[in-house]
């Protein structure tokens, strides 16, 4: 495990980009497909992913080690890679058929193709089950009419991870069908939103009679809430292993800035509040603790291939720990972090602004709360 940490380490310090990530605009996707052709070209992508599809086959936790490197050499955010990396290729790799993973696999590692996720819709965030996009069988197509929300990159993405209802007279959780939409079908409109940061990052998704090949449904017609569930578990657990790393260095860095920054009566350093520095403490050892956790996960899916509910303990500690960090900041570096424009003190202002989504997206808190509270701990159903 040293050697390839050691290997790892040193592609990194060679080939990190030099220049930084665009933050929005057709411009983010080439940049962030670009460094994904890279890794792969060098054989540093998918690194626990099957061999045949373009992977390494080597364990999650070389994955992991991976990230830690990653993380300590300040490479750019995995960004509109996010998706396809992250939960599609390994719901894929989990639930896919073998022709799927042929066709769907190796283009992600390749940097050739941006996914993003059709599951949220207006009325169906939370309550996922609930959604209504239908879709009909017509010959070996499914047609699709209805709406997406919250499509993170949908403007920018060639695959989407979509869920439809393909049997309304089910019960809720039955008759929903996980299947692969091409971006560029006819009867697609994509309408971008405008977040908090005033960046277009995610969008609404209209379907007007999308016609999906029937060989696209991952799975069974009718039961992709099960396939949907790997994605969830894939989003909640693993697809936070980088995250987790990187706010560990956001910690250390907020303590140089602690340690440099004058508060605003300029007699002293944010460093030399108790509180402050009881705060940093504990934020330290809690992301420690959160790292073993990301470990136990990591073991858990080396074991039975995939998180399992435990995730929802990873995404919701991640979430809280987020918007500490950030909040800290806020106090450390005072009203310079309320000009989004001033450089250095941006970084910090921005992270606060980011660090809500880190509570909302992939479940919010509180469904994290229920999922622990139900299906880890085994406490009474909320309803
Ligand atoms: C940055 C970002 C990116 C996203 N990207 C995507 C994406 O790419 N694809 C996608 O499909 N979705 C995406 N989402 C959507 C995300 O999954 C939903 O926002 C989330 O599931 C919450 O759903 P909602 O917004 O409809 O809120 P609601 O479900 O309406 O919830 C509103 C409030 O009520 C609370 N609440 C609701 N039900 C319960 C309950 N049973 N018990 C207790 N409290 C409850 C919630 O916790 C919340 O505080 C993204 C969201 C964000 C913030």
């Amino acid at each position: 495990m040293e050697e390839f940490r050691q290997a790892a380490r040193a592609w990194l310090r060679a080939n990190v980009p030099s220049e930084p990530r665009p933050e929005f605009g057709p411009a983010v996707r080439e940049y962030d497909l670009a460094w994904q052709r890279k890794q792969y070209e060098d054989g540093w992508a998918g690194i626990a992913w099957p061999r045949e599809y373009g992977g390494r086959d080597l364990s999650l936790m070389e994955q992991l080690v991976w990230y830690e490197e990653y993380a300590r050499a300040e490479a750019p955010h995995v960004g509109t890679a996010f998706v396809g990396l992250a939960h599609a290729g390994p719901t894929l790799i989990a639930r896919g058929s073998d022709a799927q993973k042929a066709e769907y696999l190796p283009p992600i590692l390749r940097g050739d193709v941006v996914w993003c996720q059709g599951f949220s819709e207006p009325g169906s965030g939370s309550d996922l089950a609930s959604l209504r996009t239908r879709a009909e069988i017509d010959g070996d197509h499914l047609v699709v009419n209805g709406q997406k929300i919250w499509t993170s990159y949908a403007q920018l993405a060639d695959r989407q991870e979509l869920l439809v209802r393909t049997d309304p007279t089910a019960p809720k959780h039955r008759g929903i069908t996980w299947v692969v939409c091409d971006m560029s079908s006819p009867g697609i409109e994509v309408r971008p939103i405008r977040n908090i940061r005033g960046e277009e990052e995610y969008c609404e998704v209209f379907y007007t009679d999308v016609r999906i090949p029937l060989a696209n449904v991952v799975g069974e017609i009718d039961d992709g809430w099960s396939v949907a569930m790997s994605t969830l578990s894939f989003e909640r657990g693993t697809a936070f292993m980088s995250d987790i790393v990187e706010l560990g260095r956001t910690v250390e860095e907020l303590i140089q800035v602690a340690k440099e920054k004058r508060s605003w009566n300029a007699a002293a350093s944010a460093w030399d509040d108790d509180r402050i520095r009881c705060e940093l403490a504990a934020l330290r050892a809690d992301v420690a603790a959160l790292r073993a956790l990301n470990y136990a996960t990591v073991s858990r899916v080396a074991r039975t291939g995939s998180p399992g509910p435990e995730s929802s303990i990873v995404r919701l500690s991640f979430g809280l720990l987020t918007q500490r960090v950030f909040g800290l900041a806020q106090e450390i570096v005072g009203d310079a972090a309320l000009d989004g424009g001033a450089q250095p003190d941006r970084r910090w202002s921005l992270g606060y602004l980011n660090s809500f989504r880190a509570v909302i997206a992939a479940g919010t808190k509180d469904i994290q709360r229920t999922i622990i509270g139900e299906r880890v701990l085994g406490l009474p159903k909320d309803r």
